[in-house]
This record gives structure tokens, C-alpha cells and sequence, in this order.
């Protein structure tokens, strides 16, 4: 403390001396712990069972009407890959976790072909609550959902992002460019790195083996970054 012309020594003391104080008074009044709360004391997967648990009832956008459930996302809390799809279908809005119908089973298998298991990554989507008919999720939607999809990134930290299909490479990257333009390629995001590739949903429906030979090229080329990028 300038001005107060004492050693800071002194006053170090004296500030030791009244924390003593004070916890001396807490446990006189028969309190054994401290309730510290706050994300700050608390692990990833606590911080992200918080965001989870303050997502609930949501209504910043219009997909809050017609969904079941917030779809928040699962897997490994500290993943150094995190695999972002476009919003919650029907099978995720019933059971409350992402890519848990046909084209989550394709992702699980996408995924297994590079050696990684859904429990290594994490996966969730660019919004959170199902849009009606499984239509594409609309600008203001993404970006209601935006800050929570960020808070999340923010614990995970991971190295390397895999964003499914056109509206989360496009959302993610801010960019109106094509995914056929996107994919194939490594774009920096922050600190970590952004492959985009084709939904395994869009996969589902193309029977063109080209489509699937480029989706397998893309996740060969995320799980380079990956090896890499964990040293
Ligand atoms: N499609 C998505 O984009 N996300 C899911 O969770 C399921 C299907």
C-alpha cells in the first residue's frame, strides 16, 4: 500500500493477522469449512456441469419453444479434439445428448476409423436446442447460442475443432464461403485448429463414394493435428 509509508512487510503481517482473525471468528461460530464456491476452485467437468445446469429453461431464442430438452454435449472435459455438429435432431432432443441417432452412429464410426473414441473426444453442436423439422439453424439462433458454445470451448481448450457440415464450419469460421471450399484444409481458431468436413448426416444421404473419400481424408488430416498438436 503506497503512501502509508510502513514496510510492506508490516502490512503483509498485519493482513495475515486479520484473515487469522477472521477465520478464528468463523470457527468460534462453529463453521468447520469455508463455502468457496465459484468456477475458479472448481475442475472442468464441474464448471461445465455449471453451464449445463444454467442452460436449462433457456429462452434468449425462438428453438426454446419447440424443444424437449437443451442438448449440452459430452465426453472427455479436457478433449483435445472437440467435434461441433449443427444443432440437436430428434433422437437428441428425446434423450438430451448430441449425435445419438443414424448420423451419430455414423460420427462414433468416423471417429473409431482414426483411432479415437466418443469418451476422448467431446461433442456438441453450434446450437443447443432442436430446430423444428430439423431445419438449419438461423443466424440469430447461432448467435443466442454463440457465448455458451464459447464458455465452453473456453474450459475444454481443446487443439484441434472438427465442425460438421456447412452451418457450423460457416458459423465457427465467419464465413459464407462453400464447405466443398472450406474442407480439406487447416484454419486456424485461436489457439487451436479448425477442420471442417462434411456432416455425417449429409453423408447418410449421398451415396457418392467421393463425398465419403473426402470425409475420410479430412478426418485423417484432424487426427495428424491431433497427434501433432499433443506433442
Ligand atoms: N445432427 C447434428 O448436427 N447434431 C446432432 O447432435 C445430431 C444430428
Amino acid at each position: 500500500m503506497e503512501g502509508s509509508g510502513r514496510p510492506s512487510s508490516e502490512l503483509l503481517a498485519d493482513a495475515l493477522g486479520a484473515l487469522s482473525a477472521t477465520l478464528r471468528h468463523y470457527r468460534g461460530l462453529g463453521l468447520a469449512e469455508l463455502p468457496f464456491e465459484g468456477e475458479w476452485l472448481q475442475g472442468p467437468a464441474e464448471v461445465l456441469a455449471t453451464q449445463e445446469r444454467d442452460l436449462q429453461g433457456c429462452r434468449r431464442c425462438r428453438l426454446c419453444d419447440g424443444r424437449t430438452t437443451v442438448v449440452f454435449g459430452s465426453g472427455n472435459p479436457q478433449a483435445d479434439l472437440i467435434v461441433i455438429g449443427e444443432g440437436p435432431g430428434a433422437d437428441e432432443d428425446a434423450q438430451g445428448k448430441p449425435f445419438v441417432g443414424r448420423a451419430g452412429q455414423l460420427l462414433t464410426r468416423m471417429l473409431e476409423s482414426v483411432h479415437l473414441s466418443r469418451d476422448q473426444v467431446y461433442i456438441t453442436n453450434a446450437v443447443k436446442c432442436r430446430p423444428p423439422g430439423n431445419r438449419n439453424p438461423e443466424a440469430d439462433e447461432l448467435a443466442a447460442c454463440a457465448p455458451f458454445l464459447a464458455a465452453q470451448l473456453g474450459v475444454i481448450r481443446p487443439r484441434v475443432v472438427l465442425a460438421l457440415g456447412s452451418v457450423a464450419s460457416q458459423a465457427l469460421l465467419r464465413t459464407k464461403e462453400p464447405i466443398g471450399r472450406l474442407r480439406g484444409r487447416v484454419h486456424a481458431y485461436g489457439s487451436a485448429v479448425l477442420i471442417p468436413t462434411s456432416h455425417p448426416a449429409f453423408l447418410l444421404r449421398s451415396p457418392e463414394q467421393d463425398y465419403k473419400r473426402m470425409a475420410w481424408e479430412d478426418l485423417k488430416l484432424a487426427k495428424r493435428e491431433y497427434d501433432q498438436r499433443r506433442g
